[in-house]
């Protein structure tokens, strides 16, 4: 313990020397060819690779600004609410408190809530928990080792029902969109610490394919000890139920559920299910990481997808262990872009390809969001070497020019020049063999997997190395 808080305390003050290691490729990025072209961040996570085009680029630490979209001012939601010892008033009827539930045993599913929670509770409870923070509760947010001493945490409410302290539960959401009769209701599983801290939010399968992220949660999670827990981790394994149960990416009416964020009470079916799931659960979010996987048969090495623009969100990203870090703004209604307009610090979590179950891209999930879970002094985890830290990269896709069939030459996350070739389209009819070659030196940090392709298609994903956000 002692030890790695001296080798944590002498890297926080010497952190170039955790850089070290990077230095030169950094130095050959931008000396090589990549520094005329521009730094444009592409997306292929739950997003299409067209979203890219749209990503504004990284501002460089000089030309850092003041980020527009940092958390609001508590005081605005604060204002009609009542006083933070009103809280005991306020809540309505009898208490409903959920069930402690040992993660780790197979438990019977949760029961549904009869009636929708009106969101007005929901908004109450958001701005109350604000004035807490203020009063006796200690502040969650910097990133240090563990509090000394410990505030014992208090119960809150999700989903109508009282989570106790030091107590983990199933509870049930249900965005209210099927015959009512027939209505599924989607697990979120709850772990409020003995401790106070932050809320951590986990959310899979917002893309119905996508299944690491499932499994990245349930591991995440069912390690967690409420004993030992200071904060709460709330976790949405699989958000479109109906999306997973047809091994699709989208809603029943084919919409993108990625797209919608935060939701329309009225809207369409997306708006709805959107807005539901964001007023209910993640509002209740400090941190949230939405996990994804490449899309259209692509893969991803475990990476971040992050507005480092946003100076809450880049200083968010170093909680992540060695996990490599992305730029990029984001699109309209993505839940992250949502989430961090709401005052959360979100981001994305990409770990390989859709419809499998990959234990490489897993572990690595894990192991980050336990980094992520130790850094903001939620967790205490065996000892660990130093604290290794994020590598961050501006990315470039490299498009195939011809039609015909991809075959791949390097392997995910190697090391690529400028000019080597990466693959090879070959055309069934005329046996011609087109080499792709990489249009930077770099990293391949996601890329097709080998199918029939056309002009046109973002082959590979080549991420270089970039400056660290400002200190
Ligand atoms: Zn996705």
């Amino acid at each position: 313990m002692l030890l790695r808080r001296l080798i944590r305390t002498t890297l926080r003050h010497f952190p170039m020397l955790a850089l070290a290691a990077a230095l030169p490729m950094v130095a050959m990025a931008s000396s090589g060819s990549s520094s005329s072209v521009p730094m444009v961040a592409q997306l292929a996570e739950d997003e299409n690779v067209e979203d890219v085009i749209r990503s504004e680029p990284r501002r460089s630490r000089a030309t850092e600004e003041p980020a527009t979209n940092s958390v609001p001012e508590p005081s605005a939601a604060g204002d009609q609410s009542p006083a933070p010892d009103a809280e005991q008033v306020v809540v309505p009827i009898a208490r409903k408190i959920a069930p402690n539930i040992d993660l780790k045993e197979i438990a019977p599913l949760p029961e549904p809530e009869p009636e929708e929670v009106p969101t007005s509770e929901f908004s109450e409870e958001v701005s109350l928990e604000q004035p807490s923070v203020a009063g006796e509760e200690a502040p969650s947010e910097p990133l240090v080792d563990e509090p000394e001493e410990p505030v014992p945490a208090e119960s809150f409410t999700l989903l109508g029902k009282e989570v106790l302290p030091g107590t983990s539960t199933r509870l049930a959401w249900s965005p209210q969109i099927q015959i009512a009769g027939l209505s599924q209701i989607t697990p979120v599983l709850v772990v409020n610490g003995v401790n106070t801290g932050p809320t951590l939010c986990l959310t899979g399968a917002i893309h119905g394919d996508e299944l690491n992220g499932i499994e990245i949660v349930r591991r995440a999670m069912y390690d967690l000890d409420p004993e030992k827990l200071s904060g709460r981790v709330i976790g949405v394994p699989i958000v479109n139920l109906t999306g997973f149960q047809q091994g699709s990416r989208y809603l029943p009416d084919r919409r993108d559920l990625n797209r919608y964020f935060p939701g329309r009470k009225e809207g369409n079916l997306a708006d709805r299910v959107a807005y539901s799931l964001f007023e209910n659960v993640i509002r209740h979010c400090d941190m949230l990481v939405d996990i994804h996987t490449g899309s259209l048969k692509r893969t991803n090495l475990p990476q971040l997808r992050a507005d480092m623009n946003n100076p809450d969100v880049a200083e968010f990203t170093r909680g992540f262990d060695r996990m490599a870090v992305v730029h990029s703004t984001g699109s309209l209604g993505m839940l992250r872009t949502s989430a961090v307009d709401a005052g959360i610090r979100a981001v994305t979590m990409e770990a390989g390809e859709s419809l499998r179950i990959q234990e490489h891209q897993i572990d690595a999930g894990v192991n980050s969001l336990n980094s992520l879970m130790e850094k903001h002094g939620m967790i205490s985890r065996m000892f660990v070497w130093g604290d290794p830290e994020p590598v961050y990269y501006d990315s470039t896709w490299v498009r195939a020019e011809h039609g015909g069939i991809l075959f791949s030459e390097i392997d995910l996350g190697a090391n690529v020049s400028e000019g080597e070739v990466l693959g090879y389209v070959a055309d069934p009819i005329t046996n011609e063999q087109h080499p792709i070659r990489s249009t930077s030196n770099g990293r391949i940090i996601g890329m097709a997997v080998d199918q029939v392709v056309m002009a046109g298609f973002a082959a590979y994903h080549i991420g270089t190395e970039a400056e660290v956000p400002g200190e």
